[in-house]
């Protein structure tokens, strides 16, 4: 197991599923009132489990249980009682969505009877970079003063504006890419013990999951679950039905994020089973990649017109989106991302 010297607890909930405003309207309540934790029935073999706006999944066999995500330390605890309590069966797999520490962390509490399984590219994830890594290209874009970390100033407008005093672990006023790391894939995570590249499956008890690599999106680690025999899918932070990309655009790759979500429409499947929100269908993901491509290429246009990142801001409005949920707190934030990464990867 990976040791850092930032403490998990620390990190959970800060990355990608950030609690804001109320969501009545939308059937999820606030955060405030919104169960910390409970199980949920999805279809077949299939469950959810939540910590308030994040979600795991798991199938039960008769051979055992299946966990995608444990989460963290808290979830995966309480989870493991209701699992021994409900269906007194072992956790035989634990399979990670992505690498980022608010999915994959917590799955020490299964370690001692599950299998853990990731793609490929968690191995390089999940690697801290030396304390003096140089900033990589999109945090450059932010370094006004051109001094290698990121002060209070030069973070204004970025994902870590607001948190800043929280990831500044060693106190000297900047961030640098270290620090800046640990917010989404720092602490202690039990890594795979079996890697796949692009198509993997398992199979417990006369259950099949299938492991699909959808290329580059949120991250470059992200796997899609399909269960075929529910028509279900889970898919993380990179598809979230009915909302758009929260800070999650933040460290994504474009346009490869489009094809991602191409190519989740060519699946057969019925049901979505997000890891933030609640379930939608196949017109959720539809209706994400509609939002991205719009998104994108506005961006794109915009650029090409030498227009900068404000006035992207103030113009690239997505008012046919305006129904999304907590639309008018990520609108901003996802033409601001879009614009830094292809700036930044040009
Ligand atoms: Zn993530």
């Amino acid at each position: 197991m990976r040791k850092n010297t930032l403490s998990s607890a620390l990190l959970i909930g800060s990355a990608c599923g950030l609690i804001h405003s109320t969501h009545a309207q939308q059937g999820l309540g606030s955060g405030e009132d919104l169960p910390r934790h409970e199980i949920t029935h999805l279809t077949g073999d299939l469950y959810r489990f939540r910590q308030i706006r994040d979600f795991g999944m798991f199938a039960v066999t008769p051979d055992g249980i299946i966990v995608v995500d444990p989460m963290n330390s808290e979830m995966a605890t309480w989870l493991k009682t209701q699992l021994d309590e409900r269906f007194g069966l072992p956790v035989k797999y634990v399979i990670y969505s992505h690498h980022h520490n608010d999915h994959a962390s917590g799955g020490e509490i299964f370690a001692d009877t599950a299998t853990f399984v990731g793609h490929e590219n968690m191995r390089k994830n999940m690697q801290a970079p030396a304390a003096d890594a140089p900033l990589n290209r999109r945090q450059r874009l932010w370094d006004a003063n051109g001094d290698g970390l990121i002060q209070p100033e030069e973070a204004a407008g970025t994902p870590h504006q607001g948190v800043f005093a929280s990831l500044d672990t060693n106190a000297d006023g900047g961030l640098s890419h270290a620090e800046m790391w640990m917010r989404r894939s720092g602490g202690e995570q039990v890594p795979p013990d079996i890697y796949y590249a692009d198509k993997a499956s398992i199979t417990l008890g006369g259950k099949t999951v299938e492991l699909h690599y959808m290329g580059r999106n949120h991250t470059d680690d992200t796997t899609l679950l399909v269960f075929p025999d529910e028509r279900t899918i889970h898919a993380v932070d990179f598809l979230t039905p009915k909302r758009p990309p929260a800070y999650d655009v933040y460290g994504g790759f474009f346009p490869d994020w489009l094809e991602s979500l191409r190519r989740v429409e060519k699946l057969d499947f019925d049901i979505i089973s997000p890891g933030h929100e609640l379930p939608g269908t196949r017109a959720d993901a539809i209706e994400q990649r509609r939002y991205m491509e719009e998104l994108v290429a506005a961006v794109t246009a915009g650029i090409a017109a030498g227009l900068t990142k404000q006035e992207l801001i103030d113009t690239v409005l997505m008012e046919d989106y305006d129904h999304m949920i907590e639309f008018h707190e990520h609108r901003a934030d996802n033409v601001g991302g879009v614009y830094e990464t292809l700036i930044a990867d040009r």
